[in-house]
């Protein structure tokens, strides 16, 4: 059986320091988060499951928080067995990644409302291997991908310190990610050829 503990004081210094430093989080505070560890990590389809995003309301969340009710409540779970082995660098990636999961808006009501959403890039690694950066969320994700690769490898000691990582993502039209990523081909027309990045 899968049993549960809060994950607070791991979790919730990582979460809050990202919502304070990075802008695509700042509405975050209006959102009242909760930080779980589940003993062991699920497999969905042959893949570790390494965090789950949700919202949560109605009755449930009038029975774990009623005095919350009219602050979105999102529930962020975490295996401990997979975040033991994580580097501190990769946990923060981890709790950066469910934090983009969680969105809060105001309504016409001037109320804060939440709600999670989907990831910006889903494809297989084979039909990129096939087929290239063949559409945009694909070309967009190349394209950061290889300004990252780019700076670790101008700058060995990048990915050591926390300082010189980036506080927020980089846009795919970022002038600056794009010139640090020499050799970059992006394939404009996806049926032009197969330009996957090298
Ligand atoms: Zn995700």
């Amino acid at each position: 059986m899968t049993t549960y503990e809060w994950a607070d004081t791991e979790v919730e210094p990582i979460a809050k320091a990202l919502i304070a430093e990075v802008k695509d989080h700042e509405d975050l505070v209006h959102a009242r988060i909760l930080y779980v560890f589940r003993d062991k990590h699920a497999l969905s389809r042959g893949h570790a499951i390494l965090g789950k995003a949700r919202k949560v309301a109605g009755l449930t969340q009038f029975l774990v928080d009623d005095e919350s009710i009219d602050a979105p409540l999102f529930v962020l779970e975490f295996p401990r067995d997979l975040w033991k082995e994580m580097t501190d660098q990769q946990r923060r990636a981890l709790v950066d990644h469910e934090l983009s999961h969680l969105a809060v808006e105001r309504n016409d009501d001037g109320i804060w409302v939440g709600r999670t959403r989907g990831h910006d890039v889903e494809e297989f690694l084979a039909i990129v291997k096939r087929h290239g950066l063949w559409k945009a969320d694909v070309q967009a994700l190349a394209k950061v991908a290889a300004g990252q690769l780019a700076l670790d490898l101008d700058d060995p000691a990048a990915a050591d310190d926390e300082d010189e990582q980036p506080t927020t993502p980089a846009s795919p039209d970022d002038e600056e990610w794009e010139r640090a990523a020499p050799g970059l081909r992006v394939v404009p027309d996806p049926f032009a050829g197969n330009g996957a990045a090298r």
